[in-house]
């Protein structure tokens, strides 16, 4: 394999597996601090559309399989598990028309700048609840983000995909121009047949009155807070997040019943908060309403997930009543080896219809997710049960896991990411625009098979 031929067509750089810097570059592409065993042979830092191109052929002129890596986020660690990974970090250009109420967005531009260009401009968008997390897999997976309830998974946002495909071609793939392409990279996440190098989106107006309040209580509470929570949410408008976080503590698990209202006025926001009070069980604590701008709301959620720690994540959507699906939470974290794990139930009674129109096909009126959190190798072995045993515990109960916080690494899933029809979809057009399996990962089809 001439590697040096590669490295004179690229823009950006070549790291082989014989430099000395490479076991650290590798290891600095996943955000987990649990690495993968394995690592690429090959990092190729892209600078440009052009470069992921030349990666591409180049890769498929030696048989080399191919990960695109945004931000490493996924928390298994999947954007360094093939032979060669294109390294997406560098493509970070963020065009915004803000009369149209549009953006072009490159992979690298992660929430928290997204966030802050759009506040300085009206504007809005359904970005994820974690700072650090760039658009690139975010939006591949589905994006459940900020408000999603009202303004929809945020691939549903993505009007247009620019995209490198297995044979090397750049296209740009809509709803009339190879739609195929773009309904697969709405969803399919890691499953993608392609490199993304730009997404197009919509955008919202700004809502000038984000607000949250936040109720404590003890794991005593939690059907209370639960029978609650169904009651106001059953009536509350969908510009309305409701999420119990569940954490350790020294006498049993806490929640932390948390409401976020995307209001456009603050007295729209003290209605819909009044309207949610009513019948809350007694609090331990009581903090809020209060303004909580995006700046805010990433300063609050960024640092129950600190850069550098062990993690192992899964998570599930339901149909379930919340108090079935927040019981078996309260049970699991009550088990926790770790202290800094944690866990979300999301109750979405109140979201807008899903459209059927792209990959990403599993949601639920609940969402369930459980991190573990740890600082040593030694407890890997013990958090990682601890997660698989509290997701099997939620698994009767539920349709499916997010592929943007599903366990990868488990061979026996159980929950699909897809529905079996977006499955067997995509597995043909897999076939078709990847013949020869480039970006063939050892996680297929385990994560996306059809039952
Ligand atoms: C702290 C934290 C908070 C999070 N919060 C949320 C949240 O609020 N909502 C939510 O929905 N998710 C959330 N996630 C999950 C996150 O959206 C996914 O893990 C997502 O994959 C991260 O994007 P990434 O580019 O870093 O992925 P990477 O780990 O870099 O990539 C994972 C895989 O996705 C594919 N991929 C990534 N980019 C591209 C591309 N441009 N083209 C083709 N394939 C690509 C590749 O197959 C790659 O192997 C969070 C994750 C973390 C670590």
């Amino acid at each position: 394999m001439h590697t040096e031929i590669l490295q004179n067509r690229l823009r950006g750089a070549l790291i082989t597996s014989l430099e000395p810097r490479h076991a650290a570059e590798s290891d600095a592409l996943i955000w987990n601090g649990r690495k993968p065993a394995r690592r690429a042979r090959l990092i190729v830092r892209a600078a440009c559309a052009e470069d992921v191109a030349e990666a591409i052929r180049f890769a498929a002129g030696n048989g080399l399989t191919v990960s695109p890596r945004g931000g490493g986020h996924q928390f298994t660690g999947i954007a360094a598990q093939a032979d060669m990974v294109i390294d997406l970090g560098a493509l970070d250009g963020l065009t915004l028309d803000v009369g149209r109420r549009t953006a072009r967005v490159e992979p690298a531009v992660t929430n928290l700048r997204m966030a802050a260009a759009l506040e300085r401009h009206g504007l809005a968008f359904p970005l994820g609840h974690c700072g650090s997390v760039p658009m690139s897999g975010y939006l591949l997976g589905g994006g459940v983000g900020w408000n999603s309830a009202e303004w929809g998974f945020a691939c549903f946002s993505v009007t247009a995909v620019e995209v490198v495909l297995a044979d090397g071609s750049l296209v740009t793939a809509n709803a009339t121009d190879h739609a195929e392409v773009y309904w697969a990279a709405r969803g399919a996440g890691p499953d993608f047949f392609g490199v993304v190098t730009a997404y197009h989106l919509t955008l919202q107006p700004a809502r000038r009155a984000i607000t949250t309040a936040i109720r404590v209580y003890p794991a005593s509470a939690a059907l209370a807070v639960a029978h609650w929570a169904e009651t106001v949410m059953a009536k509350a408008p969908a510009s309305v997040e409701f999420t119990t976080k569940v954490t350790p503590g020294p006498d049993g698990p806490v929640l932390a019943a948390i409401a976020t209202v995307f209001a456009g006025t603050e007295a729209e926001a003290g209605t819909i908060h009044a309207a949610l009070a009513v019948g809350a069980p007694e609090a331990l604590q009581v903090i809020g309403p209060m303004p909580a701008p995006f700046a805010a709301l990433y300063e609050a959620s960024d640092p129950s997930m600190p850069k550098g720690r062990r993690y192992a994540v899964d998570s599930a959507w339901s149909e379930a009543g919340y108090g079935e699906i927040l019981g078996r939470i309260v049970k699991t974290m009550a088990q926790a080896p770790s202290g800094d794990s944690m866990a979300l139930a999301v109750l979405r009674s109140n979201a807008v219809t899903t459209p059927e129109t792209a990959a990403f096909s599993r949601h639920g009126r609940v969402f369930g997710a459980l991190y573990a959190i740890w600082a040593d190798e030694e407890d890997d072995a013990e958090n990682t049960g601890w997660l698989r045993a509290g997701i099997d515990r939620l698994t009767p109960l539920c349709t499916g896991a997010y592929v943007g916080e599903a366990d990868l690494d488990r061979p026996d899933r159980a929950l699909r990411t897809l529905s079996a029809e977006a499955a067997e979809r995509l597995a043909i057009l897999r076939r078709r625009y990847d013949p020869a399996g480039l970006f063939h990962r050892r996680s297929w089809p385990a994560a996306v098979a059809a039952e």
